[in-house]
């Protein structure tokens, strides 16, 4: 609330869970929200999650994929019989008579599959096309009108080019398209937009490439005619490339199992992991001490031709993960490639990026001039809490460019990386969205809307209406995430009333409060029980009354945004908030091999500065009652008392800590990276990019390692008392691959943030009680 509300008079009108939800089903969400109806939405919501709760048997699962995979190749062939296929319009710029099947194998954004060709049969007879196509196909308005959808967002796109087959092809060949793992375009016309991607391949589609070079068998002929090929850019050498690095793996696998010795047997049978003395040094060097590592490559059995860790051995339906020495070689060739474009590139798509963390962001958006609209979809390693640092690093872009006379930033498109979990049943199995792991409660529901709320305030005084607008990415993340059925709907529907407020308005205590009740309504309806019982207590005497400061962000808001009893816990001081403790969560996550991958962009960004804080893009003035930077100092002064004499008595002044953010938990500053010139022009910043390289492959044979003590100890060993590896591992042993486990929920009875059968569970409960 804010000071001018205090003069006003109008008694406090009575409001409960009943009365929100019927002002809702009256007047309906804010238009920015949704011109869905409450009721739509919730069954919308139930038929979702009903879809989603259910998961199939692991062996249905394989056999499902294995016959989907399996009949895409059996159309690839097909194709390839029939001649020339449907594809046309997009092999252009990947030269004549090159693999034509190549693009047919690869799904993603302007990669046409069985599903799109189905639905847009009968469409390109449609009339009224001929004059979008005429459009597009103009000579000088094509490439601006195509610029301006771009910038629109991905939506927008397919949007327009599910329109029909044509237009689809018209689309995807006038723009850049580069396809990451060939680290090459497959279309290069003049444009100014450039769209990242990543083809995905089944392994039966790497080893098409084993049988079209029959003669090669031994690794270095792998490797020679990888090096032939090379300069002809040839569009088999993903496929090679692939297929040499496994016997580059398996090569050194078999070095470290003979010289990481273990006289003790099986590291986690002998709960003894200490590095066994005979231990080459040379081992020991190369691992970097990494005690885990060694004990897994000596724990391993005696390795024969091949190791089954090798992701092209068994059956090929299955789909095939880029290597990370791969990876990481390609985001170099990325970058480089952005800063030879930065001169062109005015809208920039990345989608599903692997080792595009926040940071690898900053040094692209940094370096590119010109772009003015970035679109980042479902990249691995950046995460929801990651809008924050995003939007600050916008701003701190604009300030520069708006020095310069340069055009800044105005699109922010965003889809962060959702987390669906396991994809076959097990007991743990969910889908939590927001991360792999289950989180509590009470640090995420609350972190979750905390989150929200700045970057919608952050968006707002930014002048980025794309972020939050209900036919754009971000919103339909938001409310994939499971959570209440009504949770971010009715959370933003609050924020805008609140905004809203007239100053002069008479009845506006009225109007703020309820906007402020409905605002942490879902929060309260996770972790708050006896919400009937909120009329008059905690409605006029306990709710907006408490702003706590978070000593992590310098933000003050509501106490419902932190965590539970930090009031009365903590010192106000050291207060953190919900926002905080999510974004340092899931910085911390470690499926999928994540912290390893972290770590690496670390050795990449040598100077980079973790505890420094970033620009803070400013908050939305009007919202200043919700939420405000409190404080930006981060220096906290030594206490002083000092002492004075009342009627001769010495007395010492109380001392009150001041309010400030030393206190900073999570690490998503963007300082002291290198930039994009130095990545792609300076010989010291690439060398160390390519000794990354070298670091990448230590983590691509280490985890090749778990998965085959996962194959060689798959059950228990009762006699030799050595338990199945895949037990004692939290992965299962198998980290970054289909069968990697997900962590069981907690047993220290705490509640746990939704999954789609407790979400389920909440939409059920809130229809029938008309919350
Ligand atoms: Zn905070």
């Amino acid at each position: 609330m804010d000071s001018d509300d205090e003069d006003s008079t109008t008694p406090i009108s009575y409001y409960g869970m009943h009365e929100s939800r019927k002002r809702l089903e009256e007047t309906g969400f804010h238009p920015s929200v949704t011109p869905m109806a409450p009721k739509e939405i919730e069954k919308a919501v139930i038929a979702y999650l009903n879809g989603q709760v259910k998961r199939e048997p692991r062996k249905e699962f394989y056999e499902s994929q294995r016959l989907r995979l399996g009949a895409r190749n059996l159309r690839k062939n097909f194709n390839k019989t029939r001649g020339k296929g449907g594809d046309k319009g997009r092999d252009k710029g990947r030269g004549k008579g090159r693999d034509k099947g190549r693009i047919v194998l690869t799904q993603g954004p302007w990669f046409n599959t069985q599903n799109f060709t189905n639905a847009i049969v009968g469409k390109d007879s449609i009339t009224h096309l001929s004059g979008i196509l005429a459009v597009l196909q103009h000579a000088h308005a094509g490439p601006l009108i195509l610029d301006e959808i771009f910038k629109d967002g991905h939506k927008s796109v397919m949007s327009l080019s599910m329109t029909s087959g044509r237009i689809f092809g018209l689309v995807g060949s006038n723009i850049k398209r580069w396809d990451f793992t060939a680290a090459n375009y497959i279309a290069n016309p003049p444009s100014s937009v450039m769209v990242v991607m990543v083809p995905r391949y089944t392994v039966g589609d790497i080893r098409e490439a084993q049988e079209k070079y029959p003669l090669m068998i031994r690794p270095e002929d792998w490797h020679d005619e990888r090096r032939r090929l090379e300069p002809e850019d040839h569009p088999d050498m993903y496929k090679i490339r692939s297929i040499e690095v496994e016997h580059v793996y398996f090569r050194w696998g078999n070095v470290w199992r003979e010289t990481c010795q273990r006289a003790a047997g099986p590291y986690w049978a002998s709960e003894d992991e200490v590095i066994d003395p005979r231990t080459d040094e040379a081992a020991i060097e190369w691992w970097k001490g990494n005690h885990r590592a060694i004990n897994v490559m000596g724990s391993l059995k005696p390795l024969d031709k091949m190791w089954s860790a090798n992701q092209l051995e068994g059956n090929g339906y299955k789909p095939h993960m880029m290597a990370y020495t791969l990876a990481v070689e390609n985001l170099i060739k990325l970058m480089q490639e952005l800063f030879n474009a930065r001169a062109h590139i005015r809208v920039l798509h990345l989608h599903d990026v692997p080792f595009l963390d926040r940071r690898v962001l900053a040094i692209i958006l940094r370096g590119l001039n010109l772009v003015t609209m970035v679109g980042i979809y479902n990249c691995p390693l950046i995460h929801f809490g990651d809008v924050i640092p995003i939007l600050d690093l916008i701003h701190e872009i604009n300030i520069q460019r708006r020095g310069q006379n340069m055009p800044e930033i105005q699109d922010f498109d965003f889809f962060p990386h959702f987390n669906k979990g396991m994809p076959y049943q097990h007991e743990n199995a969910a889908t939590y969205g927001l991360s792999w792991s289950p989180m509590p409660m009470d640090i995420a529901q609350r972190g979750f809307y905390a989150i929200i709320l700045k970057a919608v305030m952050k968006s707002k005084a930014m002048g980025i209406g794309q972020l939050f607008s209900p036919t754009h990415a971000f919103m339909e993340y938001l409310t994939k995430v499971p959570n209440t059925p009504l949770g971010v709907y009715g959370f933003l529907d609050a924020i805008y009333r609140y905004l809203e407020v007239k100053k002069d308005d008479p009845t506006r205590t009225n109007l703020k409060l309820q906007a402020i009740y409905d605002l942490v309504k879902p929060i309260r309806l996770a972790l708050n029980d006896h919400l009937a019982d909120d009329w008059p207590k905690y409605y006029t005497k306990v709710m907006a009354t408490t702003l706590l400061c978070c000593s992590s962000c310098g933000y003050e808001t509501f106490e419902e945004f932190f965590p539970a009893g930090s009031k009365n816990r903590l010192p106000r001081h050291r207060r953190i908030c919900g926002g905080c403790h999510l974004q340092r969560y899931l910085d911390e996550e470690c499926d999928h091999w994540k912290m390893q991958k972290k770590r690496l962009i670390d050795k990449l960004c040598p100077d980079w500065k973790r505890e420094a804080f970033n620009e803070d893009a400013p908050l939305f003035e009007d919202g200043a009652g919700l939420i405000r930077l409190k404080s930006t100092e981060t220096e906290r002064p030594l206490p002083q008392f000092p002492a004075f004499v009342v009627g001769g008595w010495l007395r010492i002044s109380p001392y009150y800590e001041p309010l400030m953010r030393d206190n900073k938990i999570h690490f998503d500053s963007l300082a002291g990276l290198p930039s994009l010139e130095d990545v792609a022009m300076d010989l010291d910043t690439m060398q160390r990019w390519y000794s990354v390289v070298i670091l990448a492959l230590r983590e691509d044979v280490f985890r090749r390692g778990i998965h085959e003590l996962r194959n060689q100890y798959p059950t228990d060993n009762k006699k030799k008392g050595i338990p199945a590896y895949g037990s004692t591992r939290i992965d299962g042993g198998a980290p970054d691959h289909q069968d990697e486990l997900q962590p069981k929920k907690g047993y220290d009875g705490k509640k746990c943030f939704y999954d789609q059968k407790a979400a389920l569970k909440a939409a059920q409960w809130m229809t029938n009680r008309q919350w």
